[in-house]
């Protein structure tokens, strides 16, 4: 499958309360089962006698295979909707089910280990583990996994191989640049093959090199049928998506196609 925007890939899923008519081709229409569910949605941040709401009503659904990317302004919620959406974060009302299952309201264990299945995660500041090497970072979902040591490292130094760092497999994330360290986390965001790869600002940190390059792998794995969301501050890369929501004040204000999204 073609990733390039410019071949009107981009015009794929649509929020689900929004069906488009246009998009005619099966794996476009708007029947495809959600993969995620988001419904009235509201999380409260309390810091003592203050509250924050940070997400107030949101309904979203995300599709198997899509590329939704998130914009809007700073502190306006992106992140806490990614940790509330994924199960990260506790929300105050609402339910987001996953897999038919409702993610807040299954045991931890449970939670957790539908995550470790289902999600790989990438961070702002990666997120690595100092101690250990790249590779044993990004074997890290595998294991836990319960997949085998000896296959968890092939696994892994395969998936470093694809973001072009199998020759710093040994190394640790503090003898690395920023941008080889956010590729090693992407190695471990997909090293499991989740269904949803959720990344808040992965790029934010970078020079255009080592973003281009990881917004490469990610268009390359969607591609492949894994969904992305991905927070991102850069206008180009939000339009590179097929499905853009804009969030203020807690709130989506816009959920559709990148190039009709305001400015
Ligand atoms: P964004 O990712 O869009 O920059 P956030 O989701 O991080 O926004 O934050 C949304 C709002 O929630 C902001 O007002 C922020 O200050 C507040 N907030 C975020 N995390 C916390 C927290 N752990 N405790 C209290 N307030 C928080
Ligand atoms: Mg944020």
């Amino acid at each position: 499958m073609d990733p390039d925007p410019a071949s009107g890939f981009e015009s794929g899923f649509e929020s689900g309360r929004h069906p488009r008519s246009s998009d005619a081709s099966p794996r476009h229409d708007g029947w495809v089962q959600p993969i995620l569910t988001a419904r009235s949605v509201r999380k409260v941040y309390r810091t003592g006698l203050q509250e924050v709401e940070a997400l107030r009503c949101i309904d979203v659904d995300l599709r198997p295979g899509e590329f939704v990317t998130i914009m809007g302004p700073s502190g306006h919620g992106k992140t806490t909707l990614l940790n509330c959406l994924s199960g990260l974060d506790e929300i105050d009302e609402g339910t987001v089910t996953l897999d038919g299952q409702d993610v807040h309201r299954q045991s931890d264990a449970k939670r957790t280990a539908q995550r470790a299945d289902r999600m790989g995660f990438v961070f702002q500041n990666f997120n690595l583990l100092p101690v250990f090497s790249a590779v044993e970072n990004a074997e890290l979902p595998l294991l836990a996994k319960g997949t085998r040591p000896k296959e968890a490292r092939s696994q892994a130094l395969a998936m470093l191989g694809r973001v072009g760092l199998e020759h710093r497999a040994r190394h640790r994330p503090a003898e690395m640049s920023g941008g080889e360290q956010q590729r090693v986390a992407i190695a471990r965001a997909l090293v499991a093959r989740p269904a949803i790869v959720w990344a808040d600002e992965p790029t934010g940190n970078l020079d255009s090199h080592n973003a281009a390059e990881i917004l490469r792998v990610l268009h390359e794995v969607n591609a492949e049928g894994q969904a992305v969301v991905l927070v991102t501050h850069d206008r180009a890369i939000g339009l590179s998506g097929q499905r853009m929501l804009l969030v203020r004040d807690g709130r989506i204000t816009f959920d559709g196609r990148p190039s009709d999204a305001p400015r």
